[in-house]
């Protein structure tokens, strides 16, 4: 055998050497990308069981929230629910005839609007709407500069507005004040403003009536209109809901943040002995968002979450359920998946970043139809800035978004059962004391607005499906959620009229029969 045979064999031999080396390490790197693979799958399980919502632990939620709504009714401070006072006895029915006027103040913008009611449930559509920004800088001045602000635009708009069929300064308006801030109602068209939110900071105001100092803003500028309702936007939309359908009782927003309003009986208002009102009823705002059980199924996730907001240990039900809130705990979760494994492509950096992850986001990832989840792999991209997704961790991606918002809706669907159980329209299929299909069981209609609700379609379906299965099919169909859109707008002017409109008083609250 020649050198050169002797040669080749020895290169054979070192490849072959190289190739079982090569071969080593390829198989070493599948075993720990599969072992990766397998603790990424196994926090997906953990977060699923957490996550939890069959009916029975619902029907809890529901219990629990009646037994909360009790409480806060009871005693104030009885429960993290404020259940506050509203003073609203009379909602709209649809008879309100004249034109009425809303200032709708909630965030960065102030909306005004116009509306023309004529009685008969009458078109109120479009009504005139107008909005505003509020400059930055009279959002930390002085009450003075804030509402001498706003009245001015205000002003301005109703000359504009009335100016076809002659605007007389003399004449006498109405307006439904809307306000997104916690405030304490001391009658329907007053209220101290308890803090603000949102970056306004204006110190002389904070426990004070913020109707009043509207009211004197536009004596100031010489508007002749008088704020006959301050109202808190779910209030608003019960109001529009009850306005269209007066089998309307209760009203919930989804949205950034979550709240809810119903329809009470003044003597259940414990807390409040003494109250009387023409119509035995009264709205109560429950600032559910502030709702808690040892019932909610909650993960780490929450935990971590809550503790590092910056109000811990308060909206414990808002930041399981609200959109403010499900994006980040989606962000949570795929951090610490990531942790386990490189597959998300995501450098721990990007996603270290708090509220990286939007709810509408989440919810295009969530509601990707195509088959290889091409929508997913753009949006992590686009939001990360990283390379392309394997088609397994877009998989991953989507079934976390799925789990979060399951458990949203469904726990959203036992709050509204929870109302519709203490005011005793849940047909007994809670209480568990009469059969299913009831006699009994009346028509119910919840007014629903919210971008969560209304623009994610799975949260939507989650939602109505739970409710079915609470209730039992049934008593399900006798449960009507509406949607009922501005009512922080439309909601304010028609609760002007109502409570302003007489001869006879539409007194309208007497038509949501009580129990
Ligand atoms: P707000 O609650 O701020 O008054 P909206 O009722 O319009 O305003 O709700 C806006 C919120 O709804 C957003 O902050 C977001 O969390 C959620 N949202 C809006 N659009 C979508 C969407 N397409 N999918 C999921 N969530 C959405
Ligand atoms: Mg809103």
């Amino acid at each position: 055998m020649g050198r050169i045979g002797v040669g080749a064999m020895a290169v054979v031999g070192l490849v072959a050497v190289a190739a079982v080396a090569v071969a080593g390490v390829a198989v070493g790197r599948s075993v720990r990308s599969r072992r990766r693979w397998r603790r990424v799958l196994g926090v997906l399980r953990e977060l699923e069981d957490a996550c939890e919502t069959p009916v029975g632990r619902l029907r809890q939620v529901v219990d629990a929230m009646a037994v909360e709504m009790h409480a806060g009714l009871a005693s104030e401070g009885g429960s993290k629910l404020k259940m506050l006072l509203t003073f609203v006895d009379t909602l709209p029915n649809g008879n309100e005839k004249g034109i009425y006027y809303a200032l709708d103040l909630g965030g960065t913008n102030f909306r005004v609007l116009q509306v023309q009611l004529e009685g008969r449930r009458s078109s109120i559509f479009p009504p005139e709407v107008e909005q505003q920004p509020i400059p930055q800088h009279l959002m930390t001045s002085t009450r003075e500069d804030l509402f001498d602000f706003i009245a001015a635009s205000l002003k301005e708009f109703v000359e504009r507005k009335e100016v076809s069929f002659g605007y007389s300064p003399e004449k006498r308006r109405e307006l439904g004040f809307t306000v997104s801030f916690p405030v304490k109602q001391t009658s329907v068209s007053s209220g101290i403003l308890i803090r603000w939110t949102k970056g306004f900071a204006i110190h002389d105001m904070v426990g004070k009536d913020i109707a009043e100092s509207l009211q004197l803003a536009l004596a100031r500028n010489g508007l002749n209109m008088r704020v006959v309702a301050l109202v808190n936007d779910t209030v608003g939309t019960l109001a529009l809901g009850h306005y269209h359908d007066p089998d309307t009782v209760a009203a919930v927003i989804i949205g950034t943040g979550t709240n809810a309003c119903y329809v009470e009986r003044t003597d259940a208002i414990i807390k409040c002995q003494g109250l009387v009102t023409t119509s035995g009823l009264m709205v109560v705002n429950m600032e559910w968002g502030s709702f808690w059980s040892s019932h909610l199924p909650r993960t780490s996730y929450d935990i971590d979450l809550d503790a590092e907001s910056p109000n811990p240990n308060e909206q414990g039900f808002e930041k399981m359920i609200s959109g403010m809130y499900l994006g980040e705990i989606v962000r949570r979760v795929i951090l610490r998946m990531s942790q386990e494994s490189d597959i998300f492509g995501a450098s721990l950096s990007n996603l270290s970043i708090p509220f990286i992850l939007r709810t509408p986001l989440m919810a295009a990832m969530h509601e990707d139809n195509s088959p290889d989840l091409r929508e997913v792999d753009e949006k992590w991209r686009e939001m990360l800035e990283v390379p392309e997704v394997p088609k397994k961790a877009r998989k991953v991606i989507v079934k976390v978004c799925d789990i979060v918002t399951r458990r949203a809706a469904r726990l959203a669907a036992a709050g509204i059962v929870g109302i519709l159980k203490k005011i005793g329209r849940d047909g007994g299929s809670i209480t568990g004391g009469r059969s299913r299909g009831d006699a009994r069981m009346r028509r119910s209609v919840v007014a629903i607005e919210g971008g969560l609700y209304t623009s994610y379609t799975m949260f939507r379906e989650y939602l109505l499906e739970a409710l079915r299965e609470i209730l039992g099919e049934d008593d399900a169909r006798h449960v009507i959620l509406k949607v009922t859109e501005d009512g922080s707008g439309l909601g304010a002017a028609l609760l002007a009229a109502a409570s302003h409109s007489s001869t006879p008083p539409p007194n309208t609250v007497d038509s949501v029969q009580m129990p």
